[in-house]
């Protein structure tokens, strides 16, 4: 097996990588960092999970120490790494920090639902690398606090959902500012659907692509459950599985904001620790949300999908579909958010008689039976909904305490060691040896569409409105 060692990364590089305790590149790692070392556009297909931040972060720090450039700081930053939400740019940004630690290099994350004021001292300080939102950069780059004009690596994560957010046009306008001449671009996203690309043609030169999942396939050791309940049942089956084992941390998926506000609150009745986090929670709540759950103060962090994308939650054993998710693609990623780095995980959706067209989608997508079964005391009484004919048929009622899955547990080639608590911005300290941090910032929200903001304009097609 591939060391990291044998990969030729700057010693600086294996120094935080020996401290962080990885051994072994991932799948997405070794295929991705030979090849961006060398300078090679990449197209990317790997969902969170598999390491993939690594794979881009790796590579381009090995570039920006090796290249004489550094020696003298620029103002202007030489590397900006695009992604679609506030969440997902600080948990990008801390793995720079983390990855970068000892190698004297600077980084800052910017993005909307913050004051500028520290991102715009931050930037006049000097930095190597830009993790931003693009609703936030754009502002920047109107109030001419940021200057692109020596960028000569750009990143863009999440591209798929950068669009779905409907940022393809900011996205565009970004492109056009920065220089296009020796540009080394990488493009990561969880699948190349055709609107990907169409992005890739018109911004990457001759990508090598690197894929580590097959498109569309659930990732890593993940239990599916599917339990039918009539819509006026569900907030007591849900608190019926919950109590099962009130300590085990969940992520729970609403399908609209105020949909998970409400879910919080009946959940706070009864005592459970739960905190919402959604596109309409101002940033200070967000984070807030995110490190109280990660530091486990919060039992269970109620997302709607936009909010929740990316995020790299250690060990999360459970994510509930509350609602299930307007587009099929959304279930794989919610139930990315556990089995994550090898570990196990459960995926339960509760599944309303409405619900038919969309578990149909999601069966189809997945190729799995994804079988329904009734937990006793909450059967749908509602319409048949499950009448497809190759289905296989509803099992008995499941008494609940554990027993058997109605999936079948998979395990996927991208697994990726052992998972790191990351997220919300820390206070901007420098890192071990020097890695001059960014200043918290902000995300990328511009009205409505922002870093978790709802709203979608463009992109790849209709999608649901909470977020
Ligand atoms: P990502 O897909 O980039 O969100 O990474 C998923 C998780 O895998 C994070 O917690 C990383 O810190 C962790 N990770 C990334 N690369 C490796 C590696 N080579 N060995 C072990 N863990 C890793």
């Amino acid at each position: 097996m591939t060391t990291f060692a044998q990969l030729g990364l700057a010693p600086e590089i294996l120094r935080a990588l020996v401290a962080k305790g990885y051994e072994n590149p991932t799948p997405i790692q070794a295929q991705a960092i030979p090849a961006a070392m060398q300078g090679r556009d990449i197209l990317g297909a790997a969902q969170t999970g598999t390491g993939k931040t690594a794979g881009f972060a790796l590579p381009l720090l090995h570039r920006l120490i090796s290249s004489k450039v550094q020696l003298v700081r620029q103002r202007a930053p030489r590397a900006l790494v695009l992604t679609p939400t506030r969440e997902l740019a600080a948990q990008v940004e801390e793995s720079f920090r983390t990855y970068g630690a000892y190698t004297g290099l600077a980084s800052t994350v910017i993005f909307g639902g913050v004051g500028m004021g520290n991102q715009i001292t931050a930037l006049r300080q000097g930095v190597d690398i830009v993790i931003a939102t693009p609703g936030r950069l754009l502002d920047h780059m109107q109030q001419r606090t940021v200057d692109l004009s020596k960028i000569d690596t750009l990143i863009l994560d999440e591209a798929d959902r950068m669009l779905d957010m409907g940022f393809l046009p900011s996205i565009k306008r970004v492109l056009a500012a920065l220089p296009k001449q020796n540009r080394h671009t990488m493009l990561f996203s969880a699948t190349f659907a055709p609107e990907i690309r169409e992005l890739a043609k018109q911004f990457l030169r001759d990508p090598v692509e690197v894929q580590v999942a097959p498109q569309n396939c659930t990732t890593a050791l993940v239990e599916h459950r599917m339990h039918p309940v009539d819509l006026d049942q569900k907030k007591d089956l849900l608190i019926d599985l919950l109590a099962k084992d009130s300590r085990i941390q969940s992520l729970i998926f609403t399908r609209t904001k105020h949909g998970a506000d409400k879910l919080v609150k009946s959940l706070e009745v009864i005592g459970f620790k739960a905190a919402a986090i959604h596109g309409n929670k101002s940033q200070g709540a967000r984070t807030r949300a995110l490190a109280d759950f990660k530091s486990g103060k919060v039992t269970h962090l109620v997302a709607t999908d936009i909010a929740a994308r990316g995020l790299d939650i250690k060990e999360l054993p459970v994510v509930y579909n509350y609602d299930l998710p307007m587009i099929a693609e959304d279930y794989v990623h919610r139930i990315g958010r556990t089995g994550r780095a090898g570990s196990n995980g459960v995926a339960i959706s509760l599944v309303a008689p409405e619900d038919h067209g969309l578990l149909r989608d999601i069966r189809n997508l997945t190729r799995r039976d994804l079988v329904l079964e009734p937990v006793a005391g909450f059967a749908s009484t509602g319409k048949p909904i499950f009448t497809k004919p190759q289905m296989r048929q509803v099992r008995g009622p499941r008494t609940h305490g554990g027993g058997a899955s109605s999936g079948q547990p998979q395990r996927s080639g991208a697994g990726a060691g052992a998972p790191r608590p990351v997220g919300a911005t820390r206070p901007g300290s420098a890192g071990p040896g020097g890695f001059n941090r960014n200043r918290q910032s902000g995300a990328g929200g511009r009205a409505g569409a922002g870093a978790g903001a709802g709203g979608r304009a463009g992109g790849s097609g209709q999608r649901r409105s909470g977020s």
